[in-house]
C-alpha cells in the first residue's frame, strides 16, 4: 500500500452511485483496486482515462471500498451524506486489459454479476480513469470505427448480396443488429476480421460461457447458432472477404457459438474449398484446442493461425474453469504442438484475472507452455466473469496474492523473456510460413 501521502493525493477520487444510479464522486476518499483478495492504491503508471467507448456499471447489493487518506485506511462507504451508496465499475472498451477490479463486498444473497470485467474506477480532473492497459493498436473494434447508418446501410447491401445465404442472414440479423457485434459489423463494411460461426454444439462447460448458461445461472452475453452452415454458405462470403478486406482475417469459434471444432468435417472441407478459390488473406480459428487430430486435418487444408482459449496454463485450474465433457489438457497442448509443427501463428486467448495471472505459480506455468511451444502471441483478454464466481469455481479462497506481481508487471515479465511473443488483443493478419503445408 503505497503510503506517499503527495502520490495518494494525486490519486483519482472514489466514484460510487446512489439508489437511482446516479454515479457521482466521493472527494473525500480516494480509488481502491482488487487483485483475487488483497486491496490496492493504483500507482500512476496503472492508472489510464476511461478508453472511448467503455460502460460503468453499478453494482447492486455491494458496498463500495474507499481510501481515506486522513485515516491512512481503507474503508468501507454503505452510505455517503446519509444516502446509501452503489460500488461503480468500468468495462473498458475491446484492445483493454485490466489491471485490478472494483473493490467492494457482496452482501449476503446477492445475485451474481452477469458476464463483464468489473474493473476499478475512479475520477481525477474532471474525467474518469480506469485502471487498465490498452495491449493493441489495432483499431478495428474501437467504438469510435463504427457509424451506424453506414452499418445498416452495408448490411441491407449484405443480405441483398447473399439473399439465400442463411450464415450471413444470421450474422447480420442477430449479430450486427441485435447484439452490435464488431466483428460482424467489420465483415458487412468489408474490412479486418469476418466472424464465422458454424457450431451450436461444445464440448467443454466454461463457468463463463458467452454462449450457453444453464437456466438457474446468469444469462449468457449471447445466443448460440442453431444450425451448422453448409460448406457453400460459409465460401460464398470469406472468399471475397479474403480477397478484398484490407489485413483480412476470417475466424471461426465465435462467442455466439460452441466449439468449432465439434463440426471440423465442414470447416476443413470449407478451408479447402477457399484455398482452392483464393491464396489470399488469414484463415483463423478460436477454439478450446480439444481435438489435435480435427487441428492436424485443418492446418493440412489450409488453416493459417489458431487462437487457444485458455484462463491457466495450470491444469487443475484449466479443469476446473473449462470442465471439459470429452478431452484433457494435454489434447489441448498437443494442439499447440500440430499447429506449430505446420507452421501456424499459434495465440493464446488468455483470459486475465488480476491477482491469479500475475501470480508466480501462474506465470511459471504460462513461461514454461510459452518456452515449450513456442507460442507466437498472447492475447491478454479480461475474464468476463464475477470475480466472486470465479474465485468460487477456481477456489482461490486460499491464494495469497501478497505474492503476485501485478499485470504489469507480468507484461513486462512476457516481454521480457520471450522477446518474439507479441502481446495484443486480436488476430493479426498472418500468412503461414510457406511450403508449411
Ligand atoms: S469452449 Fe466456448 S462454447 Fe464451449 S463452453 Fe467454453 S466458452 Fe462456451
Amino acid at each position: 500500500m503505497a503510503d506517499f501521502v503527495d502520490e495518494i493525493s494525486g490519486l483519482p477520487s472514489l466514484v460510487v452511485a446512489n439508489e437511482q444510479g446516479e454515479v457521482f464522486e466521493v472527494p473525500e476518499l480516494k480509488m481502491v483496486g482488487q487483485s483475487v483478495h488483497s486491496l490496492h492504491l493504483p500507482e500512476e503508471r496503472e492508472l489510464i482515462r476511461i478508453p472511448y467507448g467503455s460502460d460503468l456499471f453499478v453494482l447492486e447489493n455491494r458496498v463500495p471500498f474507499g481510501y481515506d487518506p486522513e485515516r491512512g485506511e481503507v474503508v468501507r462507504l454503505e452510505t455517503y451524506r446519509g444516502k446509501r451508496v452503489l460500488p461503480v465499475a468500468a468495462f473498458m472498451a475491446p484492445a483493454h486489459t485490466w489491471i485490478y477490479r472494483a473493490a467492494y463486498e457482496t452482501l449476503p444473497n446477492a445475485p451474481d454479476l452477469p458476464l463483464y470485467a468489473y474493473t476499478a474506477v475512479g475520477w481525477r480532473n474532471e474525467a474518469f480513469w480506469v485502471t487498465g492497459v490498452r495491449v493493441d493498436d489495432d483499431v478495428r473494434q474501437d467504438p469510435a470505427q463504427f457509424n451506424p447508418r453506414e452499418i445498416e446501410r452495408a448490411a441491407e447491401r449484405m443480405l441483398v448480396r447473399y439473399s439465400s445465404n442463411r450464415l450471413v442472414r444470421h450474422l447480420v440479423e442477430n449479430c450486427v443488429r441485435r447484439y452490435g457485434c464488431p466483428a460482424a459489423r467489420n465483415f458487412v463494411l468489408e474490412r479486418w476480421e469476418c466472424p464465422v460461426p458454424t457450431s451450436p454444439g461444445c464440448n467443454a462447460n466454461c463457468v463463463g460461457c458467452l454462449s450457453y448458461q444453464p437456466p438457474e445461472s446468469f444469462a449468457p452475453a449471447q445466443e448460440r447458432i442453431d444450425f451448422v452452415p453448409t460448406v457453400e454458405e460459409i465460401v460464398e462470403f470469406t472468399v471475397p472477404h479474403l480477397e478484398n478486406a484490407p489485413n483480412a482475417v476470417v475466424s471461426f469459434g465465435q462467442g455466439c457459438e460452441g466449439e468449432p471444432l465439434t463440426v471440423a468435417d465442414v470447416i476443413e472441407a470449407a478451408i479447402r474449398e477457399m484455398r482452392k478459390r483464393t491464396e489470399q488473406g488469414t484463415i483463423n480459428i478460436n477454439t478450446n484446442a480439444s481435438d489435435p487430430e480435427a487441428v492436424e486435418r485443418l492446418c493440412k487444408a489450409g488453416l493459417d493461425s489458431i487462437r487457444v482459449s485458455l484462463n491457466s496454463a495450470q491444469r487443475s485450474f484449466y479443469e476446473r474453469y473449462f470442465r471439459p465433457l470429452d478431452y484433457s489438457f494435454e489434447d489441448v497442448l498437443e494442439s499447440i504442438r500440430v499447429a506449430k509443427r505446420h507452421g501456424c501463428w499459434v495465440s493464446l486467448n488468455y483470459f486475465v484475472f488480476p491477482g491469479f495471472t500475475d501470480h508466480p505459480d501462474e506465470m511459471a506455468a504460462l513461461f514454461e507452455l510459452v518456452e515449450t511451444y513456442h507460442v507466437d502471441m498472447i492475447q491478454a483478454r479480461n475474464l468476463n466473469l464475477d470475480p466472486e464466481v470465479t474465485i468460487r469455481a477456481l477456489r482461490l479462497e486460499e491464494l495469497d496474492d501478497s505474492d503476485s506481481v501485478g499485470v504489469l508487471t507480468w507484461l513486462d515479465e512476457v516481454r521480457a523473456r520471450f522477446p518474439w511473443v507479441r502481446i495484443g488483443y486480436f488476430n493479426p493478419a498472418v500468412r503461414r510460413r510457406e511450403g508449411a503445408r
